[in-house]
């Protein structure tokens, strides 16, 4: 079993499509361990993107990541990370597979609806961001 974090960005929960990509990931048999609702500050989405600190959509990035509400959750579920990473897509929705969350809700290259940790290193650290450890409520009876 393996953790990852799904972020749903802004123009994911402005056009109201949270409980819509909830169910592609249950679907899919991946299970909710952790969920909440909040907004980022800018120095939070700016700590959360760090990684992109370089790059030229940095702040434009962390502009939009703060535009509105987020819904963050920690799924679980055999090979979790790359299961996410194929149900999301592409970062570009106009090269993302049909069915794919990004091809169906994706806006365009910035605004593509959800975000998902890339590796092991990466989900542990973004799921702690979000949460802490006494949050995370697993299968396990
Ligand atoms: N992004 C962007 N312009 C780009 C590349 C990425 O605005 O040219 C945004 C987009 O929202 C993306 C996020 O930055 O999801 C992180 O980029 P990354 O390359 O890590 O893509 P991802 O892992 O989300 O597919
Ligand atoms: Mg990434």
């Amino acid at each position: 079993m393996e953790r990852t974090l799904v972020m749903i960005k802004p123009d994911g929960v402005e056009r109201n499509f949270i409980g819509k990509i909830i169910s592609i990931f249950e679907e899919k048999g991946l299970r909710v361990v952790a969920l909440k609702k909040l907004k980022l500050s800018k120095e939070q989405a700016k700590t959360f993107y760090i990684v992109h600190k370089e790059r030229p959509f940095y702040e434009s990035l962390t502009d939009y990541i703060i535009s509105g509400p987020v819904v963050a959750m920690v799924l679980e579920g055999e090979n979790a990370i790359k299961k996410v990473r194929e149900i999301m897509g592409a970062t570009d929705p106009k090269e993302a597979e049909e069915g794919t969350i990004r091809k169906l809700f994706g806006v365009d290259k910035e605004k593509n609806t959800v975000h998902g940790s890339d590796s092991p290193e990466s989900a542990k650290k973004e799921i702690y961001f979000f949460f802490s450890e006494y949050e995370l409520i697993g299968a396990e009876k």
